[in-house]
């Protein structure tokens, strides 16, 4: 998706009171009706509508006239706004290119006054998964702010919660910078998807790591949910970080079995493939939970020693709740059951070095951290003085 923050420059106080107040808006109306957004925003003499023309002609708003006249937000919109907040902290000043696509994500390099580098991660939950929520009628009939929105805020809260928790506990994570709406920053990983390596000096010791952290996630009484080449960066040196926490669930979840196998069979899947290691695979008549636990058996979900109660106190310290935990649980269960796990991850330096290879990665490992000089945005001279208005009046 096109981010054009230089429109970001031009947008006046106005522009973003109105379109905080159709954010408002949007807590209870799919469709916030013009005269609501007129009431929120209170700008003089009527301002709103101009405003409003202007918004929707740089595509933050989408008019919908079908059933009364309102507006909804976009997700640019959505993006800007929590853009403009980051910026008011000072956490960034300047937006780069983009340098992921994820299932439910885009992925930009962002700059701070300093030079140094981070990532932006923009949540979009619903791309591929709302549909399938959307269906859940069960659900949802209780609830009409349900939308992608709340959703994607509340996966980025979540990841922005599990890597602080998980960094703190010496899991190998971005550092968590900030977090704000649907956006989270976090430092650049110096490294490379593994999908994209097709070498490595040592696959036996990475692949080691790699099934040690999923151990090690377990002892602390999480599962990750989505542990394959996709989400584990590899650099030069074969240092293993790993990304991506929205949809981890607790070893407590009813499906925690299923999950933990699931992880570990990627990347089982992924070293015997790519890096042609071979297992010797345990008798399954044997009790997992009876068998030496030597290094060629895979580890069994049930031989773990698992520290339950990671999540509750941890994450609540981190502003994120069990309420809050419980429901992105239920659609991270949908979207993992119903829809095929990293469908279409592209990485965009992937695409103009190596198109015609399936995606399965580039010959040099070409990512460079540095920021494209000619599309970097700087948004410095944005005024940008205050927060958005906290309550309507
Ligand atoms: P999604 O949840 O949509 O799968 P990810 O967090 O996995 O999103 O990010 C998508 C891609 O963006 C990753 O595969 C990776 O290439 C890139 N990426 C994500 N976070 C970082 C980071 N902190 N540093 C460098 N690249 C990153
Ligand atoms: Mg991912």
């Amino acid at each position: 998706m096109k981010l054009d923050v230089d429109v970001l420059r031009y947008l006046s106080r106005e522009d973003f009171r109105v379109l905080t107040a159709v954010e408002m808006g949007m807590r209870n109306h799919e469709i916030v009706p013009s005269v609501l957004i007129d009431r929120i925003a209170s700008l003089k003499h009527g301002g709103t509508y101009k405003v409003l023309k202007n918004l929707l002609k740089h595509k933050l708003l989408h008019h919908d006239a079908s059933k009364y006249d309102g507006f909804r937000l976009t997700y640019l919109g959505y993006d800007f706004l929590a853009i403009k907040t980051m910026v008011n902290r000072g956490v960034f000043t300047a937006v780069g290119r983009q340098i992921g696509v994820g299932k439910e994500s885009d992925i930009f390099e962002v700059s701070r006054e300093d030079g140094t580098i981070m990532a932006m991660k923009l949540h979009r939950l619903g791309r591929t998964s709302f549909r399938a929520v959307k269906s859940k009628r069960d659900y949802l009939r209780h609830r009409n702010n349900y939308n992608w929105l709340y959703l994607s805020r509340l996966a980025a809260l979540k990841e922005y919660a599990f890597m602080k928790a998980l960094e703190e506990h010496g899991f190998p994570v971005p550092n968590s910078v900030d977090c704000n709406r649907h956006c989270v920053v976090m430092s650049l990983v110096q490294g490379y998807p593994l999908v994209q390596v097709k070498e490595l000096q040592n696959p036996e010791v990475v692949f080691e790591t790699i099934l040690g952290l999923i151990i090690r996630l377990a002892e602390h009484g999480l599962i990750h949910c989505d542990f394959n080449e996709f989400n584990i960066m590899i650099d030069d040196d074969e240092k293993v970080t790993m990304i991506d926490f929205p949809q981890m669930v607790s070893v407590s979840h009813r499906n925690a079995q299923m999950y933990f196998d699931r992880d570990v069979e990627c990347i089982y899947k992924f070293f015997g493939k790519r890096f042609k290691l071979t297992f010797e695979e345990q008798d399954d008549n044997v009790d997992a939970s009876e068998v030496d636990t030597d290094e060629s058996s895979r580890p069994s979900f049930s031989s773990i020693n698992k520290t339950a109660g990671f999540l509750d106190k941890e994450l609540a310290a981190s502003g994120f709740t069990r309420k809050e935990q419980d429901e992105i649980e239920r659609v991270c269960d949908s979207s993992l059951v119903e829809l095929p796990p990293f469908k279409c991850v592209v990485v965009l330096s992937d695409i103009e070095e190596d198109a015609g290879d399936e995606g399965e990665g580039t010959e040099d490992n070409g990512h460079e951290s540095e920021l494209n000089k000619t599309t970097i945005k700087d948004l410095g001279s944005l005024q940008l003085k205050e927060e958005e208005p906290t309550s309507s009046h």
